[in-house]
């Protein structure tokens, strides 16, 4: 399936644009879960400058959608209408700063931010090392593991709103939760500063391989997964519920749940993002009738379904 080709008339109302526009680009290469249809337009934006000029340009019923190394998205089969935009190397760079701090574009990946913290002797980034998304997912997702989030070592983030204009955010303004950064749906984060404590660069690199161990042994890190499927309700684990209910290795089309961690969704043969999404809602389903809980996705589904076809909890009704 393909979109109408927007580009022509973008680049005609963009004479000053320096990034890249590509019209129906496949989402699939560039997810975890590696489903989906295209991004009827892919902007990689030169740098900050350039993603505000877009942005303020741009009519204002446009949809715009951001994605990061895509490790906690399902792109639905029908594919992504307007504009996805996603940071490339104009939003990596990545500097130690006095006071055991580190700033670092939004595209820089995680582990990469908790390498170099290790390498200028800053503790507490450690975490990062295990989770595969990049900053800007990891500022709107206030990722975390191993006891730690992103809302324990932000300083302060900077975001471009649907105008152009650019907000420096103090952590209080981030309104971080549970996987939830509350900050406007549309504000696309261009950088973060992060504060960590001094630190030995030997010891955090063996406790960063400590957590990369970790994840081999309890996760399936090598498949097309998007991670942890469902948040984990207040008091009680996604995957035990999920266990409980009987789901562990359920399969859909050429969706499973994860043998070794069942909170993990895998496309192990060729799935498309309605074998996972049914597959998903199908666990929902099973634990809110054997323990009277409601799971709530913890993977962000976007775009549309093939044409006609339900999407959420109507796929299993
Ligand atoms: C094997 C595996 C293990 C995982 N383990 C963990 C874990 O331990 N802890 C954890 O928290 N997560 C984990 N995840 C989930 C995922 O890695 C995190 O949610 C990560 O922060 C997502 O970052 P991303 O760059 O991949 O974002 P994407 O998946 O591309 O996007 C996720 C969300 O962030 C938004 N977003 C992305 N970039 C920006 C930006 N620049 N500005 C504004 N919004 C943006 C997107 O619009 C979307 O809503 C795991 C995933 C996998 C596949």
């Amino acid at each position: 399936m393909s979109f109408a080709d927007l580009v022509p008339d973008l680049a005609a109302r963009l004479p000053g644009l320096r990034g890249r526009l590509a019209a129906n680009q496949p989402l699939a290469d560039i997810t975890w879960l590696r489903v989906g249809g295209p991004a009827q337009v892919l902007f990689t934006p030169a740098d900050a400058a350039d993603l505000a000029y877009f942005l303020a340009h741009i009519a204002a019923d446009l949809p715009v959608t951001v994605i990061g190394l895509g490790s906690n998205l399902l792109v639905r089969d029908g594919g992504m209408p307007g504009v996805v935009i996603r940071l490339g190397r104009g939003f990596a760079q990545i500097a130690a700063e006095p006071g055991h701090r580190i700033r670092a574009g939004a595209a820089v990946p995680d582990a990469k931010l908790a390498r170099a913290a290790a390498e200028a002797g800053i503790a507490g980034l450690a975490f990062y090392r295990g989770i595969p998304g990049a900053i800007g997912g990891a500022l709107r997702m206030n990722a975390g593991a191993h006891g730690r989030e992103t809302r324990d070592v932000l300083v302060e983030a900077r975001a471009v709103d649907r105008t152009g204009a650019i907000h420096v955010l103090p952590l209080s303004d981030m309104k971080l939760s549970y996987r939830h950064s509350g900050v406007p749906a549309e504000w696309i984060f261009i950088e973060a500063l992060f504060q960590g404590s001094a630190g030995d660069p030997a010891a955090i690199l063996a406790e960063m391989d400590e957590v990369a161990n970790y994840r081999e042994a309890n996760q399936p890190i090598r498949e097309r997964t998007g991670g942890s499927t469902f948040k984990n309700p207040p008091g009680s684990s996604a995957w035990k519920l999920i266990d409980a209910a009987g789901c562990r290795g359920l399969r859909v089309g050429g969706a499973k749940v994860s043998e070794m961690h069942c909170n993990f969704l895998i496309n192990d043969r060729n799935a498309s993002a309605e074998d996972i999404e049914r597959l998903g809602e199908t666990v929902r389903a099973r634990v809110k009738s054997h323990s009277g809980t409601t799971l709530d996705w913890e993977i962000i589904r976007i775009g549309v379904p093939r044409e006609g076809n339900p999407t959420g909890e109507a796929l299993v009704r």
